[in-house]
């Protein structure tokens, strides 16, 4: 713990191009997490310089999903911060200075090929079978007469100026020194014809004057990370420490998981977009516990973690950067540890949208007293709908033959709901302290089993197969109703033909 760096600067720089999804969710929780247990900073920053990719409603979207997982940021386009603005769209000033300098420093070029032109150039690669790259054509220009051509209004981009001999060395913390050749490397767009700058600026440019001491993010930037390093070294500036994560792997574990692939998911209650996970009932707990776990561990058998845990614990150290497949019966089986760990009225609180939502007149004092009852039958929180919706039921509807006991014939199960009525009638009321021991001193006099028995009263007051445990049940449903459903049960039974 004593080696943990110090003045830790992060940030999670999402573009709002589409749903908050699973990989962005833990890139931001690593992150996070680097910051919580270091007393650095997490910086929240908005990359929406890409207008066609522009998507509305995704920026709120991932303020959502950051903030119901628990991540608060402390910089960011709605709280400011000393290094703002945090939003790109609000930084083309900067970015154009800053191409400048690379421009002055011979690190970068002005380029006024036309698209029609470099769809020709790569034509030609293609049918040479080399690599598509720019062929240079502008980077022989002068510098005179660049300007010149520049001044005089000619549509250009700019391209950084990437070394031609010689290779170029990053390092990853994870993996270690990568190097390529820099005959492979592209002559990089910089800056796009309107102004804008494209990410390997504007992201270095940011990450620099936002003083960002690590940076965490995704393996699709492996790619162009030599360029990163080299767009640093340009500018003299010192790196960041770089941490690229594993990819995500459909659940097969056989490649990346397609987009056709996601929309199926749905079906079976799963998906990928942390929004959809909410709704579909899982908790914040349980996501953030299962994607903690997805390319980092803690040791080979601790796997139950809160946020407050994985501050403690979490560790940049013990990220894996090996490929980690999706498995969602693992996030079943999270969810359902952190369900049970919430203490009642915080799970009561969670569970009645579920309830009003599908137009349940649910009141938060029954579900107070379901919550405990039910959260050891749940994976996710919607689930409590079907178990327990009978507790908000005038009367149920059993489906006569479901009643009859295994074993047994009708008139023999409406003999027992009879019996339960007659020995239940007496009581008080229904408190399962007292309903219990009555049913269970008729259970083994009576030679039927307990799962004959208890098997008929749950149909007969819940109109459920599975339902919460029983006597429990009872007690809150009441003395009138189950008395009044138990009887009706015996008459539907009465009524079954043998
Ligand atoms: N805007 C980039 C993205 O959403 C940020 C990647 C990064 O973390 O540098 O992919």
């Amino acid at each position: 713990m004593n080696d943990r760096p110090t003045h830790v600067r992060v940030r999670f720089p999402p573009s709002p191009t589409g749903h908050m999804h699973l990989g962005s969710a833990r890139t931001a929780l690593y992150n996070y997490l680097l910051a919580k247990q270091t007393g650095g900073k997490f910086v929240f920053r908005i990359e929406d310089t890409d207008v066609k990719r522009y998507v509305p409603g995704a920026e709120e979207e991932l303020i959502n999903g950051l903030k119901w997982l628990g991540m608060e940021w402390d910089e960011g386009p709605d709280i400011g911060g000393p290094y703002g603005p945090y939003r790109q769209s609000e930084r083309k000033e900067i970015y154009q200075q800053y191409a400048k300098q690379l421009i002055d420093t011979g690190h970068a070029y002005y380029c006024f090929c036309t698209p029609e032109r470099l769809a020709r150039v790569r034509e030609e690669q293609q049918k040479r079978k080399e690599p598509p790259h720019y062929d240079g054509t502008c980077r022989r220009l002068s510098k005179e007469e660049a300007e010149a051509r520049v001044n005089a209004g000619e549509a250009h981009v700019i391209r950084f100026k990437t070394p031609k001999e010689g290779s170029t060395t990053v390092h990853d913390h994870l993996r270690g020194d990568i190097t390529v050749e820099n005959r492979n490397l592209d002559d990089y767009i910089l800056v796009k014809s309107d102004g804008w700058a494209l990410y390997h600026l504007a992201t270095m440019v940011d990450d620099h004057l936002m003083k960002i001491s690590h940076v965490i993010r995704g393996s699709e930037w492996l790619p162009t990370f030599p360029l990163h390093g080299l767009i640093y070294r340009a500018f003299g500036w010192e790196e960041p420490v770089w941490i690229h994560l594993s990819v995500f792997l459909k659940p097969s574990g056989k490649g990346k998981m397609s987009k056709r692939e996601s929309a199926d998911l749905i079906k079976d209650g799963y998906s990928i977009f942390v929004k959809d996970l909410r709704e579909l009932g899982y908790t914040p707990e349980g996501v953030v516990n299962w994607i903690s776990l997805m390319g980092w561990s803690y040791d080979d058998h601790t796997e139950f973690f809160t946020l407050r845990d994985l501050v403690e614990k979490f560790s940049i150290d013990h990220l894996n950067p090996a490929p980690a497949a999706i498995n969602f019966s693992k996030l079943d089986h999270f969810n359902g540890l952190h369900i049970r760990a919430l203490d009642d009225r915080e799970l009561a609180k969670r569970l009645l949208p579920f309830f009003l939502e599908k137009g349940i007149d649910a009141d938060f004092e029954t579900v107070l007293k379901i919550a405990p009852i039910a959260k050891e039958r749940m994976a996710t929180l919607d689930e409590v709908v079907p178990l327990a919706e009978f507790f908000f039921k005038d009367t149920v509807s059993p489906d006569p033959d479901s009643l009859v006991a295994k074993g047994l014939t009708a008139k023999e199960s409406a003999e027992i709901a009879e019996k339960a009525v007659e020995l239940l009638s007496p009581l008080p009321d229904m408190k399962a302290a007292g309903a219990e021991p009555v049913m269970r001193t008729y259970v083994d006099s009576s030679g039927f089993s307990a799962g004959q028995v208890f098997g008929i009263m749950r149909e007969a007051v819940t109109g459920q197969h599975v339902s919460p445990p029983l006597f429990e049940s009872m007690e809150i449903i009441g003395k009138d109703k189950v008395i009044q459903r138990l009887q009706k049960a015996a008459q539907l039974l009465r009524m079954v033909n043998q």
